[in-house]
């Protein structure tokens, strides 16, 4: 295959908002003008394998309206972008720079040893998910012993190269007004995902509820432990939901009135966002009744589109912005502002 794909739409969007080919409207969400173009060649794609069955789910989730609908998000190169600058992007944890720069270099070897056994396709699974345990266990001892502060967490993400992709803060609003929770699921840093959306975004949001690994500070700002079970890179996409679970009736008590709706249980139609296939697993353990997957598929394209192409309904390609999901789901919430 060659590095060009072919465009499998039919609409888009003069502001390059990579738009799939079902939306026949002749202006986009971001005020662009949509045109038709067929099996064009381009390097900026977005790619939908099964287009009925896409417009079928549409029309179901359409069907059931907004109380019925619930987003749920990986965090790291799904909401934020994938190169920043020309340069890779931080993650939530890779950002975190402590003030003893000692504790950066033992969380440097741990990272160099564990992330080649991480993908190793030679270790059980079992194995493997206690090697992650071993690993985010000695990487959140690390940030206690060096004696991280919460001041030293609003640095790191002020130095950081981190960054939403254009469209996150418009999709959440967009979600924010309609009372549809978004949960972000990262088996990174709670604290931090915070910080970077105060920072970034310059607000939180009302819908928006994150199942991450979440700090405890002591009176003088400074980390003395980690709340509740380790999230970590295997396990959080099997156990998401489980883990999301005592998070809302926990939000509920400490922000007052809680969304009625808000449980995972009672929202069966999900918009799932994720840049890995396992990312898919964040909707496991709920019945649910339709399920619109996007993939980014942000590197090794050539190798991975084939499998993303069938794992997910809607595929983005080479970092793309999140014009497109925005358009999804005003599509699937017509009506009102
Ligand atoms: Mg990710």
């Amino acid at each position: 295959m060659s590095n060009r794909l072919l465009f499998v739409g039919t609409t888009i969007c003069s502001n390059r908002c990579f738009i799939p080919h079902h939306f026949t409207s002749r202006s986009c969400f971001c005020s662009g003008t949509l045109r038709n173009q067929t099996n064009m060649e381009s390097d900026e794609v977005v790619v939908v394998a099964h287009p009925h069955l896409l417009d079928t789910k549409i029309a179901a989730i359409r069907n059931a309206g907004p109380p019925k609908l619930q987003v749920i998000a990986d965090f790291d190169a799904t909401l934020t972008k994938y190169r920043v600058n020309g340069s890779r992007g931080q993650s939530s944890h890779g950002l975190l720079q402590q003030e003893n720069p000692e504790y950066n270099n033992k969380r440097r070897e741990l990272f160099e040893y564990y992330h080649p056994l991480e993908f190793s396709p030679a270790i059980p699974i079992e194995q493997k998910t206690k090697l992650m345990e071993e690993w985010w266990g000695k990487t959140h001892s690390l940030l206690i012993e060096g004696g991280l502060t919460y001041d030293g967490i609003r640095q790191s993400v002020a130095d950081s190269t981190i960054a939403f992709r254009e469209g996150v803060v418009e999709l959440f609003e967009f979600l924010e007004k309609r009372d549809i929770p978004v949960l972000i699921f990262s088996a990174g840093l709670a604290d931090i995902i915070e910080e970077v959306l105060r920072q970034k975004v310059h607000r939180l949001f009302k819908n928006v509820k994150i199942v991450s690994n979440r700090m405890v500070f002591d009176d003088n700002s400074h980390l003395v432990s980690f709340k509740g079970k380790t999230i970590h890179s295997l396990n959080k996409n099997e156990h998401a939901l489980d883990m999301a679970a005592p998070l809302h009736e926990q939000l509920g008590d400490l922000d007052g009135p809680t969304y009625e709706n808000a449980s995972v249980k009672t929202r069966r139609n999900v918009i799932l966002l994720g840049d890995h296939i396992g990312d898919l697993r964040m909707s496991d353990g709920l019945n649910y009744e339709n399920r619109i997957s996007v993939g980014f598929l942000n590197d090794n394209v050539e190798n991975s589109i084939d499998s993303y192409r069938e794992a997910f309904d809607v595929v983005y390609l080479n970092d793309a912005p999140m014009w497109g999901v925005v358009k999804l789901v005003s599509q699937l919430c017509p009506g009102g502002d």
